[in-house]
């Protein structure tokens, strides 16, 4: 039912929100180190508003939680992260709109992807969230199509890519974003936004596992 769908949504992005405040200070540290230290305060900002918004929504559709978050996103976060976040979730809603299932949730996340590409301009191996995300999206796709697995283990191996991205973003050096002005200086430091990405998919398992 869409509802059931609808809530799981809404636990989501509560959970989401209070994972980006957990880690809202390793989130700040990363991006001192590589950009302007402001992706914790951003993100906690954000998802917190985000939270509170589709809390608010009277009996919602996971599509209708989806943009809604991704709208709250777009007005309350700026910088780089706040369009690609907020832009992509609100672009990639539509993908919901016959509801949650295996299905719509891939097509969800590849075109969630290439909203995030169409907008950022970033390739694999250029230390950016699309580090953590190709492989995410790409493993579950292929777990979900080809291995035929149930949803919650597909994400579950979605999670184990991601994390291998985020170290990946480690030792390269720096092509988009304000990490880009650092050049060689860049490399050695986890890119934030890879680093956010991972821990807002691994509340997505969290809470599909919970569901
Ligand atoms: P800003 O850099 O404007 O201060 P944030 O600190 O909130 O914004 O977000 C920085 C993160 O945004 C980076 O760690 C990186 O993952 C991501 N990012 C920056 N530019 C791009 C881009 N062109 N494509 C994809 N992701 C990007
Ligand atoms: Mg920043
Ligand atoms: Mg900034």
């Amino acid at each position: 039912a869409p509802n059931d769908a609808g809530a799981a949504a809404v636990a989501a992005a509560e959970n989401v929100a209070d994972r980006i405040e957990a880690e809202r200070e390793h989130l700040t540290d990363l991006d001192s180190a590589i950009g302007d230290a402001d992706h914790g305060g951003n993100m906690a900002r954000g998802w917190q508003a985000a939270a509170e918004a589709v809390a608010g929504l009277d009996n919602p559709t996971v599509e209708a939680v989806v943009k809604t978050a991704g709208k709250t996103l777009l007005s309350e976060v700026g910088g780089a992260s706040g369009p690609l976040y907020g832009g992509s979730l609100v672009f990639a809603s539509a993908e919901l709109s016959d509801g949650l299932t295996a299905e719509s949730a891939v097509a969800f996340a590849e075109t969630y992807l290439e909203k995030v590409q169409d907008r950022g301009d970033a390739k694999v191996g250029d230390k950016t969230m699309v580090d953590a995300l190709v492989p995410a999206v790409h493993t579950f796709k292929k777990s979900v199509e080809t291995d035929d697995l149930p949803p919650v283990d597909a994400l579950a191996k979605a999670v184990a890519a991601a994390e291998n991205g985020v170290a990946f973003t480690v030792p390269i050096r720096a092509a988009k974003g304000r990490a880009s002005y650092l050049g060689w200086r860049s490399v050695g430091h986890q890119d934030p936004g890879a680093t956010s990405t991972l821990y807002i998919i691994e509340e997505l398992l969290a809470t599909a596992a919970d569901h």
